[in-house]
C-alpha cells in the first residue's frame, strides 16, 4: 500500500491531461495513472473548434499548437455520387462567424505538449486500474500490478471502457452500427491542398479530409458497419481498398491522399455513444469520485467535438476542484472531504447540459448525414445542408472561462 495521493487521475488522454495540466496551473499536485507504457495516439488527428481553443488558451498551450496546426478557412461539403458541392462556410466572413478558430491537430504533439507542461513524476505509466473500492474519506485504487493507492479525490478519464464510470453506476456505451477508418499521411513537401475542411456525405457513408499542416493531412471515413468489418479488421490492407471502392465522384487529388497512406498509420473503429438520457439521470460525480472527458460522455464524432469537450471538462473540473481546496490549510479531513464532494457536485452540474447537448446533436447530425434513402438524401442534399453546416459552429460557440473563477 502507498502513501495518500491527493488527486488520482486514472488515463493520459486529452482528459486526464488537461485537467492534470489545470490543477498544476493552481498550484495542485496531481498523479495519473496510464495503462499504456506511453502516450496513446490512437486516431492521429482531431479537429479543434473554437471552444477547443479557449480551453488550450486557459491551460496556457494554445500559442505552441497554433505554431504547428494551420488555421482552417473554410468547408465545403459535397456529395459522393455527383460530386457537387451542397453547402459552402466561410469561418471568418464578416458578420457570420467571425472569431472562429478550427484547426485539426495532430494527437501526438497535442498529448506530449500537455504531457511536457507537468512536473516529471505526474504520469505513472503501465498502471491499470481494475478496481475501486471505498475506505472512510478515502477511495482505493487498485492496479494490475497489485499495487494500491489511497486517494482523496479520484477522477476517472479512462476512456470509453472506463472502471471508474462502471464504479459510477454508467452502463457500457452502446454501439451506433457505425464505424469510422481513419488514416494520416505525411508528405516530405507540401501537400498543395488548402486550409479548409472537405467534407462529403451519400449513400451511407461520410468522408473527410483535413489538413493538420502543410506537411499532414488527416482523412476519416464512417459508414455502417457490417460483417466485413470482422474481415477488415484484421488487414489494413482491406480497410483501404474497402474505402477507395466507396468514394464515388470524387476529384483525383483526395483519391491519391487515401492511396498514399501508409498501411501501419489506418486505423477501423467501431462508433459509441452514451445514451443522452443517461446522461441527465446519471451520477457524473458520486462523494469524492467523478467523471470527464468520454468516460463522461462518449458520443459518435459527427460534429468532431469529444475531444473538444474532453479539453472543456479538464479545465473547468481543475476550476471546480481549484475553489474547493482553496485555503485547505488546517482543515480536518471531514471537511476537506465535504469540500471535495461540493466541488465535484459544482462541476457535474455544469457539465450535465452541455453533455447532453453534445451527444444529442452529434447523433442527430450522424443519424441526418449517413442516412441512405430518396427522401433522407434528398433533404439532407437540398433544404437542410447549410443548416448542417452552422451546426457545428453554434456548438462550438461556447466559453468554458479561465482556471481562476475571478
Ligand atoms: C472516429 C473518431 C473521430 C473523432 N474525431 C474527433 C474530432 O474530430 N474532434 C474531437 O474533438 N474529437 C473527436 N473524436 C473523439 C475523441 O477522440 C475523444 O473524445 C477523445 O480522445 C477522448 O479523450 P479521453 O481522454 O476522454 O479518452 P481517451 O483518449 O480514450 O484516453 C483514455 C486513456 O485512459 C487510459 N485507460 C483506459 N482504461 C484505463 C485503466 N483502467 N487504467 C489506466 N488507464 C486507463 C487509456 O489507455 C487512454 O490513454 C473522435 C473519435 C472517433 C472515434
Amino acid at each position: 500500500m502507498e502513501a495518500v495521493k491527493d488527486i488520482v487521475i486514472v488515463g493520459a488522454g486529452i482528459a486526464g491531461l488537461t485537467t492534470a495540466l489545470g490543477l498544476h496551473r493552481l498550484g495542485i499536485r496531481s498523479l495519473v495513472l496510464e495503462s499504456s507504457d506511453g502516450l496513446r495516439t490512437t486516431g492521429f488527428a482531431l479537429t479543434t473548434w473554437t471552444n477547443a481553443w479557449q480551453a488550450l488558451d486557459a491551460i496556457g498551450i494554445g500559442e505552441p499548437l497554433r505554431q504547428q496546426h494551420n488555421q482552417l478557412f473554410r468547408s465545403q461539403t459535397l456529395t459522393t455520387s455527383s460530386g457537387l458541392s451542397t453547402a459552402e462556410r466561410q469561418f471568418d466572413a464578416p458578420g457570420t462567424q467571425r472569431g472562429h478558430e478550427i484547426r485539426c491537430v495532430q494527437r501526438r504533439i497535442l498529448l506530449e505538449t500537455l504531457a511536457n507542461e507537468l512536473p516529471g513524476d505526474t504520469i505513472r505509466y503501465s498502471s491499470k486500474v481494475v478496481s475501486i473500492d471505498g475506505s472512510g474519506y478515502l477511495k482505493l485504487v487498485h492496479l494490475s500490478d497489485g499495487l494500491i493507492l489511497k486517494a482523496k479525490v479520484l477522477i476517472g478519464c479512462d476512456g470509453v471502457n472506463s472502471a471508474v464510470a462502471k464504479w459510477l453506476g454508467f452502463k457500457m456505451p452502446a454501439l451506433v452500427g457505425r464505424s469510422a477508418i481513419r488514416g494520416s499521411v505525411y508528405y516530405e513537401h507540401s501537400h498543395g491542398f488548402e486550409p479548409k475542411s472537405l467534407r462529403y456525405f451519400d449513400e451511407g457513408v461520410r468522408f473527410g479530409v483535413v489538413p493538420c499542416n502543410d506537411t499532414s493531412i488527416y482523412w476519416f471515413f464512417t459508414f455502417s458497419s457490417s460483417s466485413q468489418n470482422e474481415e477488415m479488421e484484421e488487414s489494413s490492407a482491406k480497410m483501404k481498398q474497402f474505402v477507395l471502392g466507396k468514394l464515388g465522384k470524387i476529384p483525383d487529388n483526395m483519391r491519391a491522399v487515401i492511396e498514399k497512406t501508409e498501411l501501419d498509420d489506418i486505423i477501423l473503429s467501431p462508433l459509441t455513444f452514451r445514451p443522452p438520457w443517461e446522461i441527465l439521470w446519471g451520477s457524473i460525480s458520486k462523494t469524492n469520485v467523478c467523471v470527464a472527458g468520454d468516460a463522461f460522455h462518449p458520443m459518435t464524432p459527427d460534429i468532431g467535438q469529444g475531444g473538444c469537450a474532453a479539453l472543456e471538462d479538464g479545465v473547468i473540473l481543475a476550476r471546480c476542484l481549484g475553489e474547493a481546496l482553496r485555503d485547505k490549510q488546517g482543515m480536518s479531513s471531514e471537511e476537506e472531504y465535504k469540500r471535495i464532494e461540493m466541488g465535484l457536485q459544482s462541476y457535474a452540474r455544469e457539465r450535465r447540459w452541455r453533455a447532453f447537448e453534445l451527444i444529442s446533436t452529434a447523433h442527430m447530425v450522424g443519424y441526418i448525414q449517413q442516412s441512405n434513402g430518396r427522401v433522407l438524401n434528398f433533404l439532407r442534399n437540398r433544404v437542410l445542408a447549410t443548416f448542417l453546416a452552422r451546426l457545428p459552429l453554434k456548438i462550438a460557440s461556447y466559453d468554458c472561462g479561465k482556471l481562476r473563477a475571478s
